[in-house]
């Protein structure tokens, strides 16, 4: 019988849990066992009592990983924690490829198969496996409450007897998956929201959200959705005339929140302390990208950085304040992968070499390393 193995996340921060009892449910009912690190849930909300009601096993990191077939976890486990695992067993989780790179390499030093899902590639087929999106979209809702916490005033108009209250102004830079949620929950809070991103495709969703589209019209942008829906690095001349769009309406705002990255790259500073300075002291400015480098001069992680007034806030790691739904999203997407791939006859999942999505998230097998994206 194939075995899940569960361990608890042991990364400063990491609250989130790689599988939830619904999951657990269901691999057992797909004819798998399945075996929870105690405790593994607890940051997360669920009990190891309730994965037990699921069908799990609950006992020590040891326990759980004795002959495992496949491991899960949110964030890659760290390879002397897997001494002991059979060669050929899986890991699966967001293993952060181009940051921990010699983790990769030590994972094929193990002789174990290392799959990253946020390599998970951008096809229809694999919409429903995307921890990326399941993870940026609560991240983009999570980005808005706490700015909105963080504001001195209220978001929405109030006209009271007392005398009325502005509603707040809320500009979005990029709008991919957060940039999305978090237009759409400004505005559920009653915010005048704007927009801007670089993929002329987001003009008309974000007027379809009852945002107002702000966009560089004298350079060309990226056309449509571009290549996968990611951005590229852009030119010079664009960089320039952004920033000029930027600073004339950047002054007038309460709120900004900054979404912008470049897959594989530095994220692209959107914001300048200039520009900062020209806001109104009491604004918010939360830079979702700041653990990729920020997209606002200034952002430090998991500090509140005041600057002319301005408070900036981000989270290095934004879906670890929301662990509840993160993990039951994230776990969702695990079971989503290995559900697809499951073999009935084999008792397990099987991913065929020529697969678009095998060739996409191995990292490692039979010892090397094989993924072509880590290569050069
Ligand atoms: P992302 O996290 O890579 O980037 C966030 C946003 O920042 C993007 O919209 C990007 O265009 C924008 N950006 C980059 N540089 C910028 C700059 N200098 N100024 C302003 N904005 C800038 O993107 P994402 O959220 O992962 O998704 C992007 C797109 O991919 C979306 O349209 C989404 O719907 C699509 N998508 C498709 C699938 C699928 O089909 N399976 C899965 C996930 C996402």
């Amino acid at each position: 019988m194939t075995k899940i193995a569960v361990l608890r996340e042991v990364a400063a921060g990491e609250t989130r849990v790689a599988a939830s009892a619904e999951t657990v449910k269901k691999f057992v009912a797909l004819g798998a066992s399945v075996s929870v690190e105690k405790g593994a849930g607890l940051t997360a909300s669920v009990s190891d009592a309730e994965y037990e009601a699921a069908g799990a096993s609950v006992g020590t990191a040891a326990a759980v990983l004795k002959d495992a077939d496949i491991v899960l976890g949110v964030q890659g486990p760290d390879p002397k924690a897997l001494k002991g695992l059979s060669k050929g067993a899986w890991v699966v989780a967001g293993l952060d490829p181009f940051g921990q790179r010699k983790r990769v390499d030590d994972y094929a030093k193990l002789g174990v198969e290392a799959l990253a899902m946020e390599f998970m590639p951008r096809i229809t087929r694999a919409q429903s496996m995307d921890i990326l999106s399941s993870q940026s979209n609560l991240s983009g809702y999570k980005a808005v409450i706490d700015s909105a916490g963080a504001y001195g005033r209220a978001f929405p108009m109030m006209m009271t007897a007392a005398g009325t209250v502005q509603a707040a102004r809320v500009f979005i830079m990029g709008v991919g998956v957060a940039g999305l949620q978090a237009i759409a929950t400004a505005r559920r809070l009653g915010a005048q929201v704007s927009a801007t991103d670089v993929r002329s495709a987001t003009k008309e969703q974000i007027e379809s959200l009852g945002a107002k589209p702000i966009f560089v019209e004298s350079v060309a942008g990226i056309e449509g959705e571009g290549a996968g829906g990611y951005a590229t690095e852009m030119s010079e001349e664009y960089q320039k005339a952004q920033a000029e769009l930027v600073s004339s309406h950047i002054a007038k705002q309460d709120i900004v929140i900054t979404t912008a990255l470049i897959p594989g790259r530095a994220a692209p500073r959107l914001i300048s302390d200039a520009q900062i300075a020209s806001m109104k002291p009491g604004s918010v400015i939360f830079d979702l990208a700041v653990a990729q480098g920020g997209n606002v001069e200034g952002s430090k992680a998991d500090e509140v950085v005041l600057k002319h007034g301005v408070k900036i806030i981000g989270h290095s790691n934004t879906p670890a304040h929301l662990p509840a739904d993160a993990s039951a999203l994230f776990a969702r997407n695990l079971l989503n992968f290995l559900s697809a791939f499951w073999d009935k006859e084999a008792g397990r999942p099987v991913l065929p070499d020529d697969d678009e999505i095998t060739t996409a998230i191995r990292l490692t097998k039979d010892g090397k390393v094989v993924n072509e994206r880590l290569f050069g």
